[in-house]
């Protein structure tokens, strides 16, 4: 599921972000739709809110440390879009994750790195039989076949 990305200021007090800022981003699920909140680390302490929220620095808008997976990516935006295969997702996930594609945000929440876009994938129970078969299947959809 796809959660709105950050905004570019403050929800609070209105000021726009600065690159390396700390920004604290808060999540709140509303009949199957996520909302979002931003704000600066001075709004949020004045008046913290419940809920699942994670902190991140506004990127230095000319670092840009990896170069993007944009094979894997675009599966993984594919698998997101039309929800077939949440095992293989999931699997897919923790790959982006390892190759640093990905960043854990919250629980079920995985930012792209590249384009901070938000999403909830969910991590089904996966059998180890099942996991064999779906990392043969992800190393064959990544390597596209060329063997
Ligand atoms: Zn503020």
């Amino acid at each position: 599921m796809k959660i709105p990305k950050r905004e570019s200021r403050c929800s609070q007090h209105g000021e726009f972000f600065l690159p390396e800022q700390e920004v604290i981003s808060l999540l709140k699920k509303e009949e199957e739709e996520w909302k979002r909140q931003d704000f600066c680390v001075a709004c949020w302490e004045k008046e913290p809110r419940k809920g699942i929220y994670f902190r991140a620095k506004i990127p230095a808008p000319q670092k840009k440390q990896i170069s993007p997976d944009s094979k894997a990516l675009t599966l993984f935006q594919q698998l997101i879009e039309t929800k077939e295969n949440p095992k293989f997702l999931s699997l897919l996930t923790l790959y982006l994750v390892w190759k640093k594609q990905l960043i854990k945000r919250a629980n079920s929440l995985y930012e792209v790195a590249e384009t901070e876009e938000l999403f909830e994938v969910s991590h089904p129970y996966i059998s180890p039989e099942e996991g064999k078969i779906l990392a043969t299947q992800l190393t064959e959809q990544l390597d596209g076949n060329t063997r």
